[in-house]
Order: C-alpha cells, then structure tokens, then sequence
C-alpha cells in the first residue's frame, strides 16, 4: 500500500534524525512520482503527500491539470530550454539548474508571467560524465552569475548521488553538499538563499538525512519499481 509505504519512508526520516539529534520538521519528503499514473498519485495525495517530484515537462503539465492544485510539483529531471515557457508558472521549484542559458531562459519566462520562481543549483557531486549539474569547484562562481537574474530565486542546491550498493559510500558526498552550503553561506552573495539541501533518494535517504538533508525526493520507496 502506498500509504504505508510513505508512513515508513517518514518513520525512517524521523528515525534518522534523532540519531543526529535533528528535527524531522526541517525535512520535506517529495514523492518522486515520475511514470506513475494519476490514481496512484491521488492514493499518496489522499495519504498526506503534497510535494511531488517529475522529471519530464509534458508529464508534470498533463499531471498538473488533473489533481489537487495545493500540490507542490517539483521538477526535478533535466529541463531544455525550448520547455521552459510551459512549467514556470506551475512548478513550486526546479531542482535542476546548471547552466546560465537555462537560467536566463527561467528568468525571462518568469518575468513574461510575473511569477518568481523557486530554483536549485544541480551539483554533479559525484564527477560523473553520464549526470547533469556543475561541478562543485563551479558553483559559486555560477551562483554570483545569475544572482541578479530578474524572477528567479535560489533557495539551495540539489544533488544525484552515484549509484551504489551500499548508501554508506555516498556519505562522504552528502557531506560535501553539506560543506558546499556553508561555504556559498559565508561568500553572502545577494539573492541566494541556502535553505535547501536537496539530496538522498530510496537508496540512501536516511544517510541524506544524516547529513542534512532538507528534501528527500524518494520514488521506488513509495511506489515500488517503475
Ligand atoms: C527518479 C528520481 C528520484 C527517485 O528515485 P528512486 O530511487 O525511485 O527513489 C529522485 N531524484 C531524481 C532526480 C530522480 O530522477
């Protein structure tokens, strides 16, 4: 049952808190909801899940019309350009910016339709060629690019940690967005919040959430396998 699932994927959150002596209301769980269909996303709605994760822009519009509008979709997959126009005024945050021109291009979508819109920087935390995001040494030379960007808002930074067999190899990676967050904090650049530390997915939430994570974004966990 999906409502079971996500009473055990928070109980786990909760776990993993007090084990670091934090406080399970920092983190929001976001059901990454991606190839399922519309009935299945209402059974986690009904059981209390209101921020749900997308990684495609067609899937999230088509989703977007046919349930609850007090839902907070986060895109969370890689987003082109071109799409851009169709999602600023629907999504509460994009977790994957990575490149000025997107950043440009969210920024003049956003002022088209008087909306600020909530953005993370992606970190390619893990140097791997076949994901997406910066590399962490660029980060805050991109941050100080595109603070002054018009209808746009950093509030932190998203990671997809590399495959692993066991989550505990990926802590060392946690840790280093963790650090990454309090070195963007001291460099007190204008526009750009820290509050978010997107990170941990059904592998390796509770080891996130260890290392200060405040969105899990956690798929299979809930859903089973897609
Ligand atoms: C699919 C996806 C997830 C969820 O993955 P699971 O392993 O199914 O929990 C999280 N983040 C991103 C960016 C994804 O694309």
């Amino acid at each position: 049952m999906i409502s079971d699932n996500i009473a055990k994927v928070e109980n786990a959150i909760q776990e993993h808190c007090m084990k670091v002596g934090r406080d399970s209301r920092e983190i929001t769980l976001i059901t990454v909801s991606k190839t399922k269909p519309v009935p299945m996303l209402q059974e986690a709605y009904d059981a209390g899940s209101r921020d749900f994760g997308e990684n495609r822009v067609q899937e999230l519009v088509d989703k977007y019309d046919k349930l609850p509008d007090d839902i907070r979709w986060h895109l969370i997959g890689h987003l082109q350009t071109n799409k851009v126009k169709y999602i600023v005024d629907k999504v509460y945050m994009i977790h994957s910016v990575e490149s000025l021109r997107l950043a440009q291009e969210i920024s003049k979508e956003a002022v088209k339709k008087k909306v600020t819109v909530k953005v993370l920087v992606e970190v390619n935390i893990g140097n791997e060629d076949s994901k997406f995001g910066l590399p962490k040494e660029a980060v805050i030379p991109f941050l100080k690019e595109i603070n002054e960007l018009p209808g746009i808002h950093v509030e932190g930074l998203m990671a997809i940690a590399p495959i692993c067999e066991n989550p505990e190899e990926n802590r060392m990676y946690f840790q280093q967005m963790k650090q990454l967050s309090v070195d963007i904090i001291r460099e007190n650049i204008d526009n750009v919040n820290m509050n978010v530390l997107s990170m941990g997915m059904t592998g390796d939430y509770q080891i996130a959430v260890e290392e200060g994570a405040t969105y899990v974004r956690v798929g299979t966990g809930i859903f089973g396998e897609r």
